[in-house]
């Protein structure tokens, strides 16, 4: 079962996040992974297959991303081997969207299908990708209506954690 956390507000994000996601590890996890924002600049995301002090050794603790506002995740692998590029958050092409999700997109073999034909680039096995491209999509400025769109599409279990590059400070959970 992975973990997810987030955290926004006036703080350094990405040393809580790392504090957040050790306090889950016990769920059981085979890769880690952040990103983090600064006001309006796009989230850097860090990934790292295994222990989830490959990712505090990656990030210097955390102090290496720079932001008070970010997402993190535990993932036990269901769809793609447990891998740096497999591992969330997962992105639209653009970068604007990161997504990390604990649970299995049920029908994304026909929406990856469907994704792909429209010119979406997928770059890991994941299920949880079309999440990125879909949300990519259907987003025209508002995140709640975006959501709800793909939310209609995807069948199976998802916990959502979402940030999007023009909603500063703000994360979208469903
Ligand atoms: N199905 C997703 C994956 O394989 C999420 C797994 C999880 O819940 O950690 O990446």
């Amino acid at each position: 079962m992975c973990g997810i956390v987030g955290f926004t507000g006036n703080r350094q994000a990405a040393p809580i996040l790392l504090d957040g996601l050790s306090k889950l590890e016990y769920r059981g996890y085979d890769s880690a992974g952040l990103a983090v924002r600064d006001g309006d600049a796009m989230a850097q995301v860090v990934k790292a297959k295994g222990r989830l002090s490959n990712l505090v050794e990656k990030t210097d603790n955390g102090n290496a991303l720079k932001g008070t506002c970010g997402i993190g995740h535990t993932r036990w692998a269901t769809h793609g081997a447990p891998s740096d590029i497999n591992s969330h958050p997962h992105m639209n092409n653009a970068g604007t969207i990161a997504v990390v999700h604990n649970g299995i997109i049920e029908n994304y073999i026909p929406l990856k299908k469907k994704m792909q034909d429209k010119g979406y680039q997928f770059v890991s096995e994941t299920d949880t990708e079309v999440l990125a491209h879909l949300l990519d999509y259907y987003y025209k400025g508002n995140p709640l209506e975006a959501i709800t769109k793909v939310l209609h599409r995807v069948e199976g279990s998802y916990a959502l954690g979402i940030m999007f590059a023009d909603q500063p400070d703000k994360i979208f959970a469903a």
